[in-house]
C-alpha cells in the first residue's frame, strides 16, 4: 500500500480525554493525561500524528501492543515507542532491524494523571503482546488477543499454548476490569468473551477442531477459520 491508497483515521470520541481511532478494520486509541497523551498502536500508516493533534495539544508518547504491521503503520511520527522486550526479536524477524523501543516490563505503570495503565505480558498471538490495564476505570486494552473476530493465530511468533496460558491470566485479572477494549472488530467486548476464546483454544490443543471455513483470499491455502463458541481463530492445521 502506498500513502495515497491509505485508509483514513477515523477518531470516536469514547469517554472524556479518550479515543478510539479506527482505520479500516483496525484501531488505535488516545488519552489525554495532566501533561502528556498516550497513543496505544499506530495503524497502517498515513498522517496519524496530525490527527492525534487535532484532539490533543499535550506531547503524544506512542506504545505497541505487539509489531503486527497493522498496528506500526505510522510509529516513526512518534520517536521512541514503548514495546515490550519479549517483541524486539518478533520485529526484527519481520522487518530485517531493531525497533526504536523503549523497554516496558510486566507490572510496570503508565500513569498519565487522568489515566493510569498496568502493564500486562500477554503472549501468544505475538511473544511480547502486552496488554493495559486501568483498575480504576475498570477497562482492560487488549491489542489483538481478544476479539469478536477471528484472532490470527498462524505463522511465525503465534503460540496456541502460549495463548491459552494468556486467556487464563486474562480471566485471573477478569474481577478487575468490566470492559474489554480491542484492537479489531466490535467494540468494547464483556469480560465473558475470554470464556469463549479459552473454550476454543482449549478444544483446538486436544485437537477438536471445528469444521474449518475458508480465510481470506490474500492469506494462504492452508489457512482456514476455525470458530466455536462464537469465536474464531485464523489456523494453519
Ligand atoms: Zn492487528
Amino acid at each position: 500500500m502506498n500513502k495515497q491508497q491509505l485508509p483514513p483515521y477515523e477518531p470516536v470520541k469514547i469517554d472524556e480525554k479518550f479515543w478510539a481511532i479506527e482505520q479500516n478494520g483496525v484501531r488505535c486509541y488516545l488519552f489525554e493525561g495532566e501533561d502528556m497523551a498516550l497513543l496505544v498502536d499506530a495503524g497502517f500508516g498515513g498522517d496519524l500524528k496530525a490527527v492525534c493533534e487535532k484532539l490533543t495539544d499535550k506531547p503524544i508518547q506512542l506504545l505497541i501492543t505487539h509489531a503486527d504491521g497493522d498496528h506500526m503503520g505510522a510509529a516513526s511520527q512518534f520517536g521512541p515507542y514503548y514495546m515490550h522486550p519479549a517483541e524486539y526479536s518478533y520485529y526484527h524477524i519481520r522487518n530485517g532491524r531493531q525497533p526504536d523501543a523503549i523497554p516496558l516490563w510486566e507490572g510496570d505503570k503508565i500513569d498519565i494523571g487522568s489515566f493510569c495503565f498496568e502493564i500486562v505480558l500477554i503472549p501468544g498471538h505475538t511473544p511480547g503482546s502486552i496488554a493495559l490495564l486501568e483498575r480504576e476505570k475498570r477497562f482492560i486494552l487488549t491489542g489483538d488477543t481478544v476479539g469478536k473476530v477471528p484472532v490470527y493465530m498462524f505463522g511465525t511468533g503465534r503460540n496456541l499454548p502460549a495463548y491459552l496460558a494468556t486467556i487464563g491470566r486474562l480471566t485471573d485479572l477478569a474481577p478487575a476490569f468490566d470492559t474489554i477494549w480491542p484492537a479489531h472488530g466490535k467494540r468494547p467486548l464483556a469480560p465473558d468473551i475470554l470464556d469463549s476464546l479459552r473454550l476454543l483454544a482449549a478444544e483446538i490443543l486436544a485437537d477438536k477442531w471445528p469444521v474449518p471455513q475458508p480465510a481470506a483470499p490474500h492469506m494462504p491455502e492452508s489457512v482456514k477459520v476455525y470458530s466455536d463458541h462464537g469465536v474464531a481463530f485464523f489456523l494453519e492445521k
